[in-house]
């Protein structure tokens, strides 16, 4: 496997990534500025100082990008979430916030703060542009800078979601409906405008202007996104309706001096569950996987004592947790099943399958009631 993103450095404690396909883009425009504007707007240069120029308005162009999602992800922090990595790509760059917003307020603060951010620096750029008002190449990249950054704030506050001003108007539809519907209506907005960004593209390209690829590769960049953010937020709200406590598979600890045959005779075909939770002698409870056992024989497993090989618990969850909650530590951690454990005591085991099961019957469900 390829890894996706190149590691550039840490801010905040948040890890700055660069997709590959950020290259392109940042050639794109380099070339653009280097031999079109820059070139023609301000003549008599040599030809490498358009392309130092060009490369220059390329990096601060995306100095400001991360800027942008920098605020993002400092306000989310503030708010109590956890936010790991920003990654810079083709169409600008994204905060990964790892869990949603806990309120309408938090949503609006968080998703306010990039556009404000790109109008601060746009408005820096302008107080260079004016203290420095001589009609060269430095005030021509000090103006691309500071127009751009202009752009990047108002496009963003176009309140299709998941732009920014999508995450405002799920914010404002959320302090006074449900989360669900106002992620709906929000996305629905957002895949509209992803058709109109895709429209403009293909008149565009008929007019013969290639630009228009542009707006279609948005456009259909945003329908998918907005797609993806509701589907999310519908599965978050099915869950968040269910306990753990009434989906587990409840599991007798096993005993150290048990051998994994025990296990695959007298555990496995009943429960059907990968990990086991063991009281070691002093009644610790640890863990057992014996999917790496599957396929040892059964008189080679009759030789292993479950006490052996017990792993600490590290991952657990309250059988009074959701669903919604339960399906966010599975994913965090990559694991299919989950140990439940109240007051030191093991109640049983939360699989993955369960609530993709119970995720099925409710669409259907949904879909059947034309709620969707
Ligand atoms: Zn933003």
């Amino acid at each position: 496997m390829f890894a996706k993103t190149i590691p550039l450095f840490r801010l905040f404690g948040i890890q700055i990534n660069l997709d590959y396909s950020w290259f392109i883009i940042f050639f794109l425009i380099t070339f653009a500025l280097a031999e079109g504007y820059y070139s023609h707007v301000y003549q008599g240069y040599p030809g490498i100082v358009y392309w130092f120029a060009g490369t220059v308005s390329a990096i601060l162009l995306f100095a400001s990008v991360l800027l942008h999602e920098l605020s993002h992800s400092l306000v989310a922090i503030s708010r109590g979430l956890s936010v790991k990595e920003i990654d810079l790509f083709i169409f600008g760059g994204v905060a990964m916030i790892e869990e949603e917003a806990p309120d309408p307020k938090s949503e609006f603060l968080i998703a306010i703060a990039g556009p404000i951010a790109s109008f601060l620096i746009g408005f820096f750029f302008f107080l260079i542009a004016y203290y420095y008002p001589h009609d060269d190449l430095f005030n021509g990249v000090v103006n691309y800078l500071m127009i751009v950054n202009f752009i990047l704030g108002f496009f963003n506050l176009v309140p299709a979601y998941p732009l920014d001003g999508g995450r405002v108007l799920r914010a404002l539809l959320w302090s006074r409906k449900d989360l669900l519907t106002a992620t709906k209506i929000s996305s629905q907005v957002g895949v509209f405008f992803a058709y109109f960004l895709i429209s403009v593209g293909i008149l565009y390209i008929f007019l013969g202007n290639l630009n228009g690829l542009w707006y279609c590769l948005l456009g259909l960049f945003l329908r998918q996104a907005a797609k993806r953010g509701f589907e999310q937020t519908l599965l978050y709200s099915i869950l968040s309706k269910y306990k753990v406590q009434n989906f587990l598979v409840t599991v007798k600890p096993l005993f150290p001096n048990q051998t994994l045959a025990d296990v695959f005779n007298y555990y496995y075909p009943f429960y059907h569950l990968s990990i086991y939770p063991v009281i070691s002698d002093n009644g610790e409870i640890r863990i057992v996987d014996i999917s790496r056992y599957k396929r040892v024989p059964l008189e080679e497993l009759e030789k292993i004592k479950v006490g052996d090989i017990t792993e600490p618990l590290r991952i657990y969850i309250s059988p009074f947790d959701t669903l919604a909650n339960a399906l966010k530590i599975m994913n965090k951690y990559k694991v299919e099943e989950v140990p439940v454990i109240y007051r030191n005591t093991v109640l049983g085991i939360i699989k993955r399958t369960t609530i993709e099961s119970i995720l099925e019957r409710e669409l259907m469900e949904a879909k059947s009631r034309r709620v969707l």
